[in-house]
């Protein structure tokens, strides 16, 4: 991807201080979904990564990982898998809890989602401290599936997620900040 769209995409993100809560600097990626020509320049940005690699399925991480994980998944030609909030999907599920900087959560998957020996990336909006695409990345160790490796639109480099993330596949980001 040329610097030139990754600048225009950069600067196309909303920064809105202190959302959800005070002292956090939300990374608002709306104004890049409604942009028809930047969306189309994230997405393939991001399938480019595994462009001639045989993939079966693109996990997305609830909720804007199902945005870009349906999407990357569409052109990759492979199928989508959702990894949602504890309590959230309908059928049998395996879980995994992981810590925030207060208290715990919980996402699933369905337990009949990804099959033994199936080529898996993982994809999400943003990676931050890590805790939630490591989560999701335990549910697809869990799985027997084979990872790829993980795909974020954003990186927020300073919380050093790649760290949390080591030894669990290549880590793959379009944007740094
Ligand atoms: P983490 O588990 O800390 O890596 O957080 C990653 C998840 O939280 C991603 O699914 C993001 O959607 C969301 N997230 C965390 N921090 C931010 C932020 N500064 N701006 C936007 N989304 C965020």
């Amino acid at each position: 991807m040329s610097p030139d769209s990754l600048e225009r995409l950069s600067s196309t993100i909303r920064d809105v201080p202190d959302f959800p809560q005070p002292g956090i600097l939300f990374k608002d990626i709306t104004p890049v979904l409604a942009d028809a020509h930047l969306l189309q320049e994230a997405i393939e940005g991001m399938a480019e990564i595994f462009a001639g690699q045989k993939v079966d399925k693109v996990v997305g991480i609830d909720a804007r990982g199902f945005i870009f994980g349906a999407m990357i998944a569409q052109r990759l030609g492979a199928g989508f898998v959702p990894v949602r909030k504890k309590g959230k999907l309908p059928w049998k599920t395996r879980g995994v809890d992981y810590s925030l900087e207060y208290g715990t959560n919980s996402v699933e998957m369905h337990l009949d989602a990804l099959a033994p020996g199936e080529r898996v990336v993982l994809a999400d909006d943003l990676l931050a401290t890590g805790g939630t695409a490591g989560a999701a990345l335990e549910l697809i160790r869990q799985s027997g599936a084979e990872l790829l490796g993980s795909v974020f639109f954003i990186e927020l480099a300073f919380l050093c997620g790649r760290e949390r993330l080591e030894g669990m596949g290549p880590i793959h980001s379009l944007l740094k900040f």
